[in-house]
């Protein structure tokens, strides 16, 4: 079990055995649950445009096969290691299973910065990529989608690659796909619109109007932006970004379109603005109505818990909290904390759309799958409240007690092979 190591890991691990004593699971049942079914390594050779060989060290893990196929996304981050992808593969078998999807949790990526390398070298090592990993995913086997650093773009590439060696177009082996070639509508969207979808009703439990609310998002990529400009369409004020470049404050409002264009035609926030200039550690520490941390792990620690000032913590990112601030944030009630695997699962819930559009080759408008989104979020919502109060927990004790509930109970009726 040694391979699985790191502080996202020991993470993850940690919040297991939380759940695990609050179900109590016997010991002997615990390392079934927590450790990963498969975990793959493989080297991504490219030639680089210099003429040079460059390798690439790509991972996947595959955590539980017992609900069906497993799925998650991919993530190109130049310090990814083993043990940071098997945590991100854990929480998506809780994140689905608590939104009732048929899927184990998986997730990969590649230890690489694709800011670093040209469009001919991102292309050369997705395809690379998909291409090492094809003896272990397939449709029904596991399906990857967009994570950090990846876009619709790579992803039609892996799709791309992966219909080249079987002879005919697999739209349904990847998602988060460009719509013109066998994606949704509104995958692009989802998880930003979703996260702010509860981020409202955690405002309504708090009798806050999200009309003139204020927020503040980390990370300005795809679930930041979008999160960004849904808030402003929802009439809440955005009164700080950030993303690795640049961070910015204004309490009357920022122009959310103006950041997006800018972002969309340079590729990051910085030079928007020099007033608006902001100081990126106290980001999340402002006062206002919703902080959402869209880019990194382990961002709120003990500190940034004691100094948040938010009434509502929308996590947008996967593990932005780590256990030493949950205990922190447990002695304080006045802030209503979403959960990552619930807040951030309308990425994973349209992706399952996704696949099911793709495998029946039949397509939704995007209102069928703005309104099916919603009413997915929407259950998994009331389940946590519902499971907070009876168990008296905290809301994140409550949507990983579902998930790991609902995992258990699939293993125990199908019994253990052979
Ligand atoms: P992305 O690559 O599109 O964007 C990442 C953003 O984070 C960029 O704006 C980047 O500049 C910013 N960032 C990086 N380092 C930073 C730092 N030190 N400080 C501030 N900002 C920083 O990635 P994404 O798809 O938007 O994913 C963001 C988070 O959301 C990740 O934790 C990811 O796992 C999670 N997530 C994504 C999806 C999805 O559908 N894409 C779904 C669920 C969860």
């Amino acid at each position: 079990m040694t391979i699985y190591t790191g502080p996202v890991f020991d993470m993850a691990a940690q919040q297991f055995h939380v759940i695990a004593d609050h179900l109590d699971i016997p010991d002997d049942e615990r390392p079934r649950l927590l450790y990963p079914k498969r975990a793959i390594a493989v080297s991504c050779p490219i030639h680089r445009d210099d003429g040079t060989t460059a390798v690439y060290q790509g991972y996947r893990v595959q955590h539980h096969l017992t609900l069906g196929p497993t799925k998650g996304g991919t993530r190109f981050t130049p310090n990814l290691d083993i043990g940071e992808v098997a945590a991100l593969a854990i929480w998506m078998s809780w994140k689905c299973a608590l939104a009732g999807l048929p899927y184990g949790g998986a997730k990969g990526g590649v230890a690489i910065d694709p800011r670093a390398i040209s469009h001919r070298e991102l292309e050369a090592v997705s395809r690379r990529y998909m291409q090492e990993m094809i003896p272990f995913v397939g449709p029904h086997i596991d399906v990857m989608a967009p994570d950090m650093g990846t876009n619709e773009q790579v992803m039609a590439w892996f799709m791309d690659t992966y219909s080249m060696y079987q002879g005919h177009t697999v739209t349904e082996i990847v998602t988060g796909k460009p719509v013109a070639s066998g994606g949704t509508e509104g995958r692009r969207e989802a998880t930003g619109r979703g996260i702010v979808f509860l981020a409202e009703r955690a405002l309504e439990a708090r009798k806050i109007p999200m009309n003139g609310a204020t927020a503040v998002i980390q990370g300005f990529g795809n679930v930041g932006s979008w999160a960004a400009t849904t808030l402003a369409e929802r009439g809440a004020k955005v009164i700080g970004v950030s993303d690795h470049t640049a961070c910015y404050a204004d309490r009357r409002g920022l122009d959310v379109a103006a950041l997006v264009r800018h972002v969309t035609r340079t590729g990051a926030l910085a030079g928007f603005s020099s007033e608006l200039l902001a100081e990126p550690a106290d980001l999340l520490a402002t006062e206002c109505d919703i902080a959402i941390p869209a880019a990194l792990e382990r961002v709120i620690d003990a500190p940034m818990a004691a100094r948040l000032r938010c009434r509502v913590l929308a996590e947008g990112a996967n593990g932005p909290t780590t256990p030493e601030a949950d205990t922190i944030l447990a002695q304080r009630p006045e802030i209503f904390v979403v959960p990552d695997i619930l807040c951030n699962a309308g990425g994973v819930i349209v992706s399952y759309f996704e696949w099911v559009q793709d495998l029946q080759q039949f397509f939704w408008t995007e209102a069928e799958v703005r309104a099916r989104l919603n009413q997915v979020l929407d259950r998994s919502f009331q389940a946590v409240m519902a499971r907070a109060t009876s168990d008296g927990i905290a809301t994140r004790t409550a949507a990983q007690a579902i998930g790991v509930e609902k995992i258990r109970n699939a293993k125990n009726v199908r019994g253990l092979f052979p």
